[in-house]
């Protein structure tokens, strides 16, 4: 049994994000692959421009803290099927360069780790094990953009 879930932005969450902002005009869709592949983080999934495709601003639910933060993400421009784990990690974690930040209940910082996507799960193990973590978000390092987030498993 995995020692910690990974889940993505709740569907709810990307529902209500992908409307205000194409209402507001500030979603953009990608319209060419010259990107691809675009981590979409409804469903952890590694997306071409045709499957249909925002980059909007969103910011990850947690608790008000100095730390709570909006930040770019790819999103399917229609809903999706969201995520279905197929092993412990998705692949959109693999094979990039990740910022693990380990959160109290209270979202303040525990710790921190910038590490290879192959590296992730020793990483957060440790990060959980940090006295007083509840919760973990994943960044990719590169673009700063948030991924997903993790939990130790119940
Ligand atoms: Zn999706």
């Amino acid at each position: 049994m995995p020692a910690f879930t990974i889940t993505p932005l709740p569907a709810s969450q990307v529902d209500q994000a992908r409307s205000a902002a194409l209402a507001d005009g500030t979603a953009v869709e990608v319209t060419s692959n010259d990107d691809a592949p675009f981590p979409v983080r409804c469903c952890l999934h590694d997306a071409s421009a045709d499957e249909g495709v925002l980059l909007l601003s969103m910011q990850p639910r947690s608790g008000d803290s100095p730390y709570a933060a909006p930040g770019p993400v790819y999103i399917h421009r229609d809903r999706c099927a969201g995520y279905s784990p197929q092993g412990d990690v998705p692949q959109i974690l693999r094979g990039r360069t990740l910022s693990l930040r380990g959160y109290t209940d209270e979202h303040m910082i525990t710790g921190t780790a910038v590490v290879a996507g192959d590296d992730v799960e020793c990483a957060a193990l440790q990060l959980l094990d940090v006295p007083g973590t509840a919760y973990l978000f994943v960044h990719f390092a590169g673009p700063g953009c948030y991924a997903c987030r993790i939990d130790p498993a119940a």
